[in-house]
C-alpha cells in the first residue's frame, strides 16, 4: 500500500537537468558586435534530410551559416558554436525594432525537413535547451521567437507545423499578443484618443505626450499615467 501524501517522481526530466551536448566545432562564428549579449532565442528548422547533412553544412565554411545547437529528431543536442560567440543563423532582418539579430541571439536548429511535426524527444530536448538558456542570459518569454518572426516574407520556419502553444502553456515563449510591452499598448491607445482630438502631427511618443500635457495638464511630469487620458474623456486602468 502507498502512503498517503508522497507523490511519484516524475519521469520527465526537469529543465534544470543539466544537458550535455556534443561539441561538433563550426568555423562560422564571430564575436558579437557593439558588446550584446543574448536577449533572444530564434528557433529554426534545417530544411534538409537529415541531421548529418544539416551538420555538415552548418560546419561548412563554403557556406558560411551556423548556429548555436542543433537538435536531432531523436533528440540529441549537439553544439556547433559558444553561447558567447555570434553564430551566423538569422541574417537579414529586424525584431522590436532591432537589427543584427546574430549578435543579438542564441540560434537553434531543428532537424526537421519542414513539411512534418516535430518529435517528441526533440521538443522535450529544445524545451530543456530553452529553459537553460533563457537563465543564462535572462532571456524573457517574449524573447523566443522564430526565424519567420524576425525575417517575415523571407523565411518561413520553424513553419506552420511548430507547437508554439506548446512552449506557451510552459511560459516558455509567449504569443505575439501578449508580447507587447503593456506600456506601448497603453501608449497606442493615447495616441489613437489624441489623434482623434486633432493630434496628427507626426512626432514620438514622448513629445505627443509633452504637448498634450502642456495643453491640459501643464503641471504634470514623468511617465504616462491615467490623468492623461481624460483629457479625451476616457478612462483607463493605469495605476
Ligand atoms: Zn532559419
Amino acid at each position: 500500500m502507498r502512503a498517503v501524501g508522497i507523490q511519484a517522481r516524475s519521469a520527465v526530466p526537469s529543465t534544470t537537468d543539466p544537458l550535455t551536448p556534443i561539441w561538433r566545432p563550426s568555423p562560422n562564428f564571430g564575436p558579437r558586435r557593439d558588446g550584446l549579449t543574448p536577449s533572444l532565442i530564434v528557433i529554426h528548422y534545417t530544411a534538409m534530410q537529415s541531421a548529418a547533412a544539416a551538420l555538415e553544412r552548418l560546419c561548412d565554411p563554403v557556406h558560411e551559416v551556423s548556429a548555436h545547437y542543433l537538435i536531432g529528431s531523436d533528440g540529441t543536442l549537439w553544439q556547433l558554436v559558444r553561447e558567447e560567440d555570434r553564430a551566423w543563423h538569422a541574417g537579414a532582418g529586424s525584431w522590436c525594432k532591432k537589427t543584427d539579430i546574430n549578435s543579438r541571439s542564441i540560434g537553434i536548429e531543428l532537424d526537421n525537413a519542414g513539411n512534418h511535426p516535430f518529435s517528441e524527444p526533440q521538443m522535450t530536448t529544445l524545451e530543456q535547451l530553452l529553459g537553460q538558456i533563457k537563465a543564462r542570459w535572462s532571456v524573457k518569454p517574449s524573447g523566443v521567437i522564430g526565424h519567420s518572426d524576425m525575417a517575415p516574407g523571407r523565411k518561413s520556419d520553424p513553419g506552420p507545423r511548430f507547437d508554439w502553444s506548446r512552449l506557451e502553456h510552459q511560459s516558455i515563449a509567449s504569443t505575439i499578443g501578449f508580447n507587447k510591452d503593456p506600456k506601448d499598448e497603453q501608449f497606442h491607445t493615447f495616441r489613437t484618443l489624441a489623434r482623434n482630438a486633432g493630434y496628427t502631427a507626426d512626432v514620438d511618443d514622448e513629445a505627443l505626450l509633452a504637448a498634450v500635457r502642456l495643453r491640459f495638464r501643464p503641471w504634470a511630469n514623468g511617465p504616462l499615467e491615467s490623468a492623461d487620458f481624460e483629457p479625451f474623456g476616457s478612462s483607463t486602468n493605469l495605476g
